[in-house]
């Protein structure tokens, strides 16, 4: 700890977002960067607590204490080695991360200010990106063995990244044009620029990791003939299957899951083409986004930029408290109302609405129904939803369906594979990241369910662990 009195002189100053009337009209990243002497100031307020709260909070784990202390002292090269040594991808969870470890941060607990955690740790990393500390290591040691990688999440490039460095000979199969996942096709260039996951695949390219784009697996290749290809197999295919709202009018033009709006605009940014009958353009439209999540939020910016004439974010559940909430104290993750970069550029957003009907004309939808519901504990304290009967109609041209994801997909790969499900349908592993088949491992969304970049780059590295001690018995 460079500067023991820091907390208490140094106060928490977030880089902030540009401002909302140049952000909107385009898709450059929102967030805006501290120069590198306010940024050592952030670092120093880092108490290095005798427990830190931050890194259990973590789901990879990585030393907080230890690299905020190195920035504070400009020893950025170090600092980045720290952290790459528990983060494959800090560049992209510096970026993106919903960043548990500030909600556990002490100093959160004492006067609502953390330290700034996850904009220091991308700060590091693009200080290592600048100052060409990150460059690609060549594994001097190759073991023989050949191992597939299925899916090119974050799980997957973890899991392959941590693999090749460890030796063995890696493929990573991607279905889609451009390896990536839900960095490249969900998560908006607003958030994410993807210029970031080129760069970072570039090196690993380099390294040594082979990919291979276009390839669905189960369906271009089968499974077993990727069982016979390589010495062990790894599923990182995510949890594809969204949740439907199978209500009447669900087939009327006009209503889409929020992936096939996001992932097309993705594809437009990158320089693809759709004609108009299939793009989803807001351009004009009353937009209706159902889920009050993060997905859902996304929807909300990406329709600002479209240039929607309104925008309504509904949720099913009650609003969250705004500040405190004492179902989820100290240093767990509060569950309490956040406002996203998007939802401050402009939508109306409500609470305890149930979508009732989707209304249509010619098999185009014109109206939506709700209906207001409550939350009340049963005699076990189950939270019960309780219909009031007051039903509203409200005019909507598109409609997204943002309510997450399930589960991954069973039928192709899977099905075919045969591996064991666990009672949510994700795929069952062991201890060592192994599912019901000797030789086929699974990482990230595909055995967590829809969860967190971090939680998938940290299952892809366990995968790896899992994979290689598998490989050497
Ligand atoms: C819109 C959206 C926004 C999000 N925003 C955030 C955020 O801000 N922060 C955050 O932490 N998390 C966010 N998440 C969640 C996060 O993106 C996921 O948890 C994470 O990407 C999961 O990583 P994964 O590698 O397990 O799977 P994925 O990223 O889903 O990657 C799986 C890959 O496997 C491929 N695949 C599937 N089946 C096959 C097959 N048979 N053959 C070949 N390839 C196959 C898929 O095409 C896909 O590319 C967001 C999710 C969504 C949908
Ligand atoms: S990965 Fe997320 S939880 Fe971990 S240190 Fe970074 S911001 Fe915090």
């Amino acid at each position: 700890m460079g500067n023991p009195k820091a907390f208490i002189s140094i106060l928490r100053n977030e880089a902030g977002y540009r401002p909302v009337s140049e952000r909107i009209g385009d898709y450059s990243e929102v967030e805006q960067t501290l120069n590198p002497e306010d940024r050592k100031l952030q670092a120093s307020r880092c108490m290095d607590c005798g427990i830190p709260f931050c890194h259990w909070a973590c789901p990879t784990a990585n030393r907080q204490p230890e690299w905020q202390d190195l920035a504070y002292r400009g020893k950025w090269k170090e600092a980045y080695e720290s952290l790459e040594s528990t983060d494959d991808f800090p560049e992209f969870t510096g970026r993106v991360c919903p960043a548990p470890c500030e909600k556990a941060c002490v100093l959160k607990l004492t006067n609502d200010s953390p330290v700034t955690i996850r904009e220091n740790e991308c700060s590091i990393a693009e200080r290592a990106f600048a100052e060409g500390f990150v460059v690609p290591r060549i594994p001097k040691y190759r073991s023989g063995k050949k191992v597939a990688v299925i899916g090119s999440g974050p799980a997957g490039m973890a899991a392959a990244n941590q693999l090749n460095r460890k030796g063995h000979e890696v493929t990573l199969f991607e279905k889609n044009e451009t390896i990536g996942g839900l960095l490249r096709f969900g998560i908006p260039d607003f958030k994410l620029n993807k210029k970031v996951i080129d760069r970072r695949l570039e090196i690993m390219e380099t390294e040594g990791v082979q990919f291979k784009t276009g390839v669905h697996v189960g369906k271009d290749i089968s499974g077993k003939e990727i069982m016979n290809q390589y010495d062990a197999v790894c599923l990182a295919i995510g949890a594809e299957q969204p949740r439907d709202l199978p209500i009447p009018g669900r087939d009327l033009k006009g209503v889409y899951f929020a992936l096939e709006f996001l992932s097309q605009q993705n594809r437009v940014i990158a320089g693809q083409t759709f004609d108009a009958d299939t793009r989803i353009d807001a351009k004009g439209k009353h937009v209706l986004v159902i889920g009050g999540g993060d997905t859902g939020s996304d929807c909300v910016g990406t329709s600002v930029r479209h240039g929607a004439a309104s925008i309504t974010q509904i949720e099913i559940m009650p609003m969250p408290p705004a500040h405190h909430n004492p179902a989820t104290p100290w240093p767990a993750y509060p569950m309490v109302l956040k406002t996203s970069s998007s939802h401050e550029e402009g939508c109306t957003r409500r609470w305890s609405l149930e979508t009732k009907q989707f209304i249509g004309k010619d098999g185009v939808l014109t109206e939506v129904e709700l209906e207001e519901v409550k939350w009340e504990k049963d005699a076990e304290g189950r939270m019960q939803l309780v219909r009031t009967g007051k039903k509203e109609m409200m005019k909507v041209d598109l409609v997204f369906l943002a309510m997450g994801f399930v589960h991954p997909v069973q039928e192709g790969l899977l099905a075919e594979l045969g591996v064991a499900a666990d009672a949510r349908k994700n795929v069952q592993i062991n201890g060592r990241y192994q599912t019901s088949i000797d030789k086929v491992f699974a990482a990230g969304d595909a055995h967590l369910g829809a969860s967190l970049v971090v939680r998938a780059i940290n299952s892809g590295r366990k995968a790896a662990e899992g994979i290689d001690k598998f490989l050497k018995k």
